[in-house]
């Protein structure tokens, strides 16, 4: 069923560059090769220096030039058009499941950085959650969608120095275990890693062996 939809999607809708709309190299491919060359991806995907007890953080890309353009037009659609900009939202899971190869080793289970209910209201869906998805497919490892809630409501990290940043979210999440194994943490971009090692605090007080964190973007 599904491979004839695909069919018939691509009968109406002939494959297109995300990026640009062009015809791409590969009917498969999200972007041509011109816009794929824009992306400003990491010459080093592993951060020397992952948030402890962040035990390995691997990005796609520098979180600039066209790659910060897609992910703020993916996680700030137009009003009402949450969902209906397919461009931004292909080519940010690209960057998650390019993200995912670079993990050392797989994962038993992949947990997206949980937003504020509040949040999911105010802009209809979940960057993150969307994005755990293809790292779990990429993974292929189980999906817990809800092993991490947001607890408090905590401000943009935008604006805020390294220290305000930790502060910020402190107690912000709970866990929903008890967890095992090795979690691959998800996130659409990290800059000081402070909500990912607070994530990790939780999921390893839960049970979880070791954190990995998945994200498309990294700030430098
Ligand atoms: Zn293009």
């Amino acid at each position: 069923m599904r491979g004839l939809l695909r069919e018939l999607l691509e009968l109406l809708l002939p494959p297109a560059c995300a990026g640009c709309g062009a015809a791409p190299d590969a009917d498969d491919a999200v972007l041509c090769r011109a816009c794929d060359a824009r992306l400003p991806r990491l010459a080093e995907p592993r951060d020397p220096r992952p948030p402890l007890p962040v035990l390995v953080s691997v990005a796609a890309v520098s979180f600039e030039a066209t790659a910060e353009d897609w992910i703020h037009r993916f996680k700030y659609p137009p009003p009402g058009l949450a969902g209906l900009a397919p461009g931004p939202e292909a080519i940010v899971r690209l960057l998650a499941r390019e993200a995912a190869g670079h993990l050392p080793e797989g994962a038993d289970l992949v947990v997206p950085v949980p937003q504020h209910p509040k949040r999911l209201t105010q802009r209809g869906f979940w960057p993150a959650g969307k994005l755990a998805t293809e790292v779990a497919r990429a993974l292929d490892a189980p999906l817990a969608r809800g092993a991490l809630r947001r607890v408090r409501d905590t401000r943009s990290q935008t604006g805020l120095g390294r220290r305000e940043r930790a502060h910020n979210v402190a107690r912000a999440f709970a866990a929903r275990g008890p967890l095992a194994g090795r979690v691959a943490l998800v996130d659409d971009v990290t800059t000081t890693g402070a909500t990912l090692a607070e994530c990790a605090r939780v999921l390893i007080r839960a049970g979880a062996c070791q954190v990995a964190a998945v994200c498309a973007a990294r700030r430098l």
